[in-house]
């Protein structure tokens, strides 16, 4: 449905998001397509996320990115409070500050006028955001930034639809529609009858016990990705794929366009010595911006690294690196000093650049899933080592739907070895299957890149997002 210029005025979409990169990046990229539909587009976010906004990427101004008008609330907390310190408590006091100060955020810059908001998305972890919405009569969309598998099994899980292990019977394995046999350690930690990870599970839950108030579930992720889960839950609560929700850049679209902020300045130079490796040598690690690894990970890590010998990049964040009297924190004392001539450590890559790099053959992730469909949509193999959340499922979908990689197992002590890391980098480098993960891999960034482009799967589902907006515009509904 074409708009005409009098809806093109009228026709406003509040996006709202927590403030962590992996939550507003997809946002951000939705809302560039919704823009590029021919509809405005705010995204809200808290104020401690303004100074960040200076460090975004090229399409950026102090107001804007992408064409999209960002506008802050207060969390309540000041900019230098450590959010991270407790984040129960955090989440708690967001949620009853967050609502208060996105109305009042609504009321400034959407009453009146011909600013009529028309449509907000939320994203899972601000479920409070659905009640705002229905206390202002606004349709509201959210946008579910993991794997369509996750929604499928939070949404049985939540509503008691299937069998998933209990305290009496903890190792019970789960049947559901669409996927494999899960086992245990196939499940999101936050379903688990040992979960004890407060506030993050109770906001998953409070989400899917609210989905009345939604009018629409978009994913970031793409029907050819995930077929047979996403047509399981047509009849149940239907997610529509409008993924993958990575840079334009990475679906060979405008090569110059990065939307996106950057959790920390990356370290640009690793391009350059990418430049100066042999074609699908390199192994890319990093385990995304919140896992902090032992000393013993590490050490298995760093082991098998040396023992294999293919030139590395790996990603530590200054966070992870604690003060030992060498310098080196977590990095076993001798490790760069060792293989200075065969990899690099960087605190925080251009990743999305990187798995781009024609050098890149591999990435050991914690499969979480920004970084998951960044390696799809790039066509890179991968070595899976999930930690929590939704990450052993996406560590599954990896190694046994997907077939795009292999994941480490741990012994029964729970410790993966520097054996294993080394088998799990041969068996991807140059092991039996590792021409059928590339072939995958390859196949999927195709399909990415076609799902995305005009009349592709995902670029049909915005379509009708946005018709169904214009026309519950115009109906009143
Ligand atoms: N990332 C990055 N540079 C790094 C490591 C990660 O830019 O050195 C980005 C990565 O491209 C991804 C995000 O950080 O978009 C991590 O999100 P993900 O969902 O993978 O993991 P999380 O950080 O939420 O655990």
């Amino acid at each position: 449905m074409a708009l005409n210029h009098e809806q093109q005025e009228e026709i406003h979409v509040l996006m709202v998001a927590f403030a962590s990169q992996g939550h507003i990046n997809p946002l951000l990229r939705l809302g560039n397509r919704l823009v590029s539909k021919g509809l405005h587009v705010s995204l809200a976010i808290t104020e401690v996320f303004q100074h960040r906004v200076a460090n975004a990427s090229s399409s950026t101004t102090a107001n804007s990115i992408a064409g999209i008008q960002l506008l802050f609330f207060s969390d309540g907390f000041s900019v230098d409070y450590n959010r991270g310190s407790n984040l129960d408590y955090y989440m708690e006091t967001l949620g009853k500050v967050g609502p208060i100060n996105l109305s009042n955020l609504i009321k400034d810059h959407f009453h009146g006028g011909k600013r009529k908001l028309s449509c907000i998305i939320n994203n899972p972890f601000v479920p409070w955001v659905a009640e705002v919405a229905a206390e202002n009569q606004i349709p509201c969309a959210m946008l579910w930034i993991q794997p369509c598998a996750l929604y499928a099994i939070y949404h049985r899980f939540y509503n008691n639809l299937n069998p998933f292990p209990t305290l009496t019977n903890p190792e019970m394995s789960v049947d559901l529609p669409g996927l494999p046999l899960l086992q245990t350690q196939d499940l999101p930690s936050f379903v688990l009858p040992s979960n004890t990870f407060g506030s993050l599970p109770k906001l998953i839950a409070e989400t899917f016990q609210n989905m009345k108030k939604l009018k629409w579930v978009l994913g970031n992720s793409f029907y050819e990705l995930e077929k047979e889960l996403i047509d399981s839950m047509e009849e149940l609560c239907p997610i529509r794929p409008v993924g993958p929700l990575v840079p334009p850049s990475l679906l060979g679209e405008d090569q110059n366009l990065d939307i996106g902020i950057d959790m920390w300045k990356p370290e640009e130079s690793c391009m350059e010595w990418l430049n100066h490796q042999t074609p699908s040598s390199v192994i890319y690690i990093s385990f995304g911006s919140l896992i902090m690894l032992s000393d013993q990970q590490f050490e298995s890590i760093a082991t098998a690294l040396k023992n294999n010998n293919h030139p590395f990049l790996w990603v530590v964040k200054g966070s992870e690196i604690r003060r030992t009297s060498d310098g080196t924190g977590g990095l076993p004392s001798e490790f760069l000093e060792e293989t200075k001539d065969q990899g690099i450590v960087v605190p925080w890559s251009p990743q999305t650049k990187v798995l781009a790099h024609p050098a890149v053959a591999c990435f050991l992730t914690h499969c979480g899933w920004n970084s998951m469909l960044e390696a799809v949509a790039s066509g890179v193999p991968m070595i899976a080592y999930p930690q929590w959340t939704d990450q052993p499922t996406n560590a599954k979908l990896i190694a046994d739907v997907l077939k795009v990689g292999v994941r480490l197992r741990p012994e029964s002590s729970g410790v993966i070895t520097a054996e294993e890391v080394e088998k799990c980098i041969k068996e991807v480098m140059v092991g039996a299957r590792s021409e059928e993960f590339k072939n995958n891999a390859v196949e999927f960034k195709r399909t990415a890149r076609l799902a995305s482009a005009e009349g592709g799967s995902s670029d049909r589902n915005i379509q009708v997002l946005v018709d169904e907006i214009v026309s519950s515009c115009s109906t009143g509904v």
